[in-house]
């Protein structure tokens, strides 16, 4: 059975587009378009959407601040997500509790929590994206990761049905979870410690202060690009073994960051993904390390 445009049309009205340009949703401003766009304008929406899908059996991509996202260039076949702004918010639930909407950015959150005296939380100020893909990637910096901050996560399962999971119930490990990739995260409790804010602001301008020397700014990134290997560091791999000076195309590595691919202006995704491949079969080549990728790759090439 294939999914009707026009029914969807009737039913969700502005909140569903066709052959959606997909580089606007992306740190790397690349990727072909998606098939099927929904961007709910509410939780109900989403459910009912969710619910109608279901006899249809049909793959559901979601894509959060797109900071850790490279899309192919043939974009999305199937129905691809994206959660609007009723998604991002902040509420104080208790004195050490936040519930976030799933589309907030990291960001804000840090910022909220500042404003609020809760500190464990200031490395979200260095991490572009929003906290539903900070679930999915156990996101972090300089010894702090989601995992230390997350009480509990709220979601739609497949019946369009919302259902909540503490955080035990999900094993976090480095750059990754175990949440099931299919299930829609719509907002996340987490959990700071009472602290002075000028200590909370301190640390917060540290971290932010540590980025802008190490990494580079105001390019089309997705950030790391592999993960670190156990005891070793990418970026390091990367450069001893000459890979740093690679290119494909106007797809070409950070100076200032080797482990950072960058989109010089007018790539395709193919290139990052062929540098990628490249860089990944040199440094095996050299040093029999096989580099795991931390960014995702998706749709179609
Ligand atoms: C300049 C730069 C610096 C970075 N620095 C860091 C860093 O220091 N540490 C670090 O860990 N990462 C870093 N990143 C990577 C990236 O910001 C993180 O992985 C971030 O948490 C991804 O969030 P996102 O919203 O952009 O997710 P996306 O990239 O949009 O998606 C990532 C994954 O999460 C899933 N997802 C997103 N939202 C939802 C949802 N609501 N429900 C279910 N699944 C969802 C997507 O389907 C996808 O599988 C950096 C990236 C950039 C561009």
């Amino acid at each position: 059975m294939n999914l009707n445009y026009q029914d969807l049309k009737n039913r969700f009205g502005e909140s569903i587009h066709k052959d959606e340009k997909l580089s606007k949703y992306n740190w790397f401003n690349l990727g072909g378009n998606a098939e099927l766009f929904f961007k709910p304008k509410s939780l109900e929406e989403l459910k009912s959407f969710i619910k109608y899908l279901k006899k249809f059996n049909i793959k559901i991509n979601i894509i959060g601040a797109g900071s850790n996202l490279l899309i192919r260039d043939g974009g999305i076949k199937e129905v691809t997500i994206k959660l609007g702004s009723k998604f991002s918010y902040l509420n104080l639930i208790d004195e050490n509790t936040i519930e976030v909407g799933a589309a907030t950015l990291d960001r804000k959150i840090a910022d909220f929590a500042l404003q609020n005296s809760l500190s464990g939380l200031e490395f979200l100020s260095c991490i572009p994206g929003t906290i539903g893909g900070g679930v999915i990637m156990n996101s972090g910096c300089y010894g702090y990761d989601i995992s230390k901050i997350v009480k509990s996560v709220k979601f739609i399962d497949k019946d369009g049905e919302i259902r909540e999971m503490p955080s035990s119930g999900i094993k976090f490990f480095y750059r990754g979870s175990s949440f099931n990739p299919e299930l829609i995260i719509v907002s996340v409790q987490l959990i700071g410690k009472k602290n002075k804010q000028t200590d909370i602001e301190k640390k917060q301008l540290e971290f932010i202060e540590r980025k802008k020397i190490s990494q580079p700014s105001q390019i089309k990134t997705c950030g790391s690009t592999f993960k670190n290997p156990t005891e070793k560091k990418a970026w390091k791999l990367i450069k001893d073994t000459g890979c740093h000076i690679m290119t494909v195309g106007k797809a070409k590595i950070s100076e200032k960051h080797c482990n950072f691919f960058i989109n010089e202006g007018g790539a395709k995704s193919s290139e990052i993904e062929e540098l990628i491949n490249k860089v990944k079969k040199k440094v095996f080549e050299k040093t029999g390390i096989d580099l795991e990728l931390e960014i995702k790759i998706i749709g179609q090439k």
